[in-house]
């Protein structure tokens, strides 16, 4: 079965919004065994969507239309569809009384432009928007389906799943299928020799295994396809246990869990604290960490220390040492976490030195130096970084690798990195 996505709207043209939804869809049609030959953008003018659309119906089996369902003028991909197909639409009256119930409540009666928002195809069905007024369409016609959802991808995304999966899969199977992911998240292990490490494991297709390369971090996206959630969780499980086998620690989170969510559950479950000593991440670990629930009861301070004067007042990092190593240098980095250590009382502190650039950098320290340091009760290193990337990329970079570090020594102290001997 051969896919074209056909993605409406002149801000996607003119590069104000980045099609982030055609790519969703994408990687969701891939899995089911729907080759995706074509991918068209055209702005909301009902000439050329209706080329678009001609020429997409000339070549493909199933054509997918994200974009122009809403009320407005402009809004016309539904209706242009419709022509296309020779399919009249008419009115979905269980949807236009719930817009009437839903208007009611806000401002007072149905805008006769919403009304469109209920039309359906005659002959083939409306799909339910649980998050937005505008109905989706689903149009059949001689061996052609054409599949219309709306634009804003918080009613998008959930359509993709429960519509456009389940009526696809019929159509290649026979049977309707849903797709499930699980995310593995992996730290440490750069893109290229994690792939060398999984190919084999990467060759399937129910589950199929794919790396995504993310700042600091690479993900691996455990894919099954089967008739329900738990036969595909029934899939997935041996697959992940095969790869938490091989890569060990690497893997810290699954989905959603981000390092922080990490750090604070740790310390929350152990009653411990961290106190943070920024000076090139400018507050981006406090800010990290901070931004999870419950981290008062895990997080104490954060201070920037930008200035030296900074860090030998509020931190306690001595005038001796900055003169001999420098401002950026491990013995610094030690200094500052455990100057953090003490001053908030924390169990642990961290702290981050580096230089972010474009300048300051000299042969000795490029820009992209970060060193990390860690204190704990017995004990403080420091970790060198060096980062390719502008300003911005350093100091997300580096505020990542000094989680990574926290991280690492809570669940397991005695790995050599942390001998201090
Ligand atoms: P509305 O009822 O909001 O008008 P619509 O179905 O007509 O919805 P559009 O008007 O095309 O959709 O887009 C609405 C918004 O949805 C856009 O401003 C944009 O924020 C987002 N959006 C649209 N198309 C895409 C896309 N392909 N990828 C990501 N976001 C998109
Ligand atoms: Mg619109």
């Amino acid at each position: 079965m051969i896919a074209e996505i056909i993605s409406v709207g002149t801000e996607l043209l003119l590069g104000q919004i980045v099609d982030t939804n055609a790519a969703f869809l994408a990687r969701t049609l891939s899995p089911l065994g729907i080759s995706t030959y074509f991918r068209t953008t055209v702005g909301d003018n009902p000439d050329r969507l209706r080329g678009a659309i001609d020429l997409a119906l000339s070549r493909s089996d199933v054509i997918i239309t994200i974009g122009g369902l809403g009320p407005t003028s402009d809004d016309l991909t539904k209706e242009t569809i419709a022509a296309a197909f020779g399919d009249p639409m008419q009115m979905d009256d269980g949807h236009r009384q719930w817009l009437e119930g839903f208007f009611r409540g806000r401002v007072g009666s149905l805008p006769q432009s919403n009304l469109k928002q209920a039309l359906i195809p005659v002959s083939g069905q409306g799909l339910p928007n649980p998050n937005g007024t505008a109905l989706g369409a689903c149009f059949e016609k001689d061996g052609k389906i054409a599949i219309c959802l709306p634009g804003p991808p918080n009613e998008f995304i959930p359509m993709v799943e429960t519509s456009v999966v389940p009526i696809l899969s019929e159509h290649t199977s026979g049977e309707p299928m849903t797709i499930h992911s699980r995310v593995l998240r992996i730290i440490g292990v750069g893109e290229s020799s994690l792939e060398d490490r999984m190919k084999d494991l990467m060759q399937g297709d129910s589950p199929s295994v794919a790396p995504y390369a993310k700042t600091g971090e690479v993900h691996l996206r455990i894919t099954a396809r089967a008739e329900s959630r738990v036969r595909c969780d029934a899939i997935i499980a041996p697959m992940e246990l095969e790869i938490r086998t091989r890569l060990g620690n690497a893997v810290y989170g699954v989905n959603d869990e981000t390092l922080e969510h990490i750090i604070i559950t740790i310390l929350r479950e152990r009653g411990q604290k961290v106190a943070t000593a920024e000076s090139c991440s400018g507050g981006l670990i406090s800010k990290r960490l901070t931004d999870v629930p419950g981290a008062s009861h895990a997080f104490v301070l954060g201070v920037v220390a930008y200035a030296n004067e900074a860090k030998v007042k509020q931190l306690g990092v001595s005038e001796e040492i900055l003169r001999a190593h420098g401002a950026v240098s491990p013995e610094t980095a030690k200094a500052m976490a455990v100057g953090i250590r003490q001053a908030s009382g924390a169990d642990f502190g961290l702290s981050v030195t580096g230089i972010a650039g474009p300048d300051g950098g000299t042969p000795e320290k490029p820009v992209g130096t970060v060193h990390i340091g860690l204190a704990w009760n017995g004990g403080v290193i420091s970790q060198h970084n060096q980062y390719i990337g502008n300003r911005a990329i350093v100091t997300q970079r580096a505020a990542h690798s000094a989680l990574a570090l926290l991280r690492a020594y809570l669940i397991d102290p005695s790995d050599p990195i942390f001998d201090v001997k």
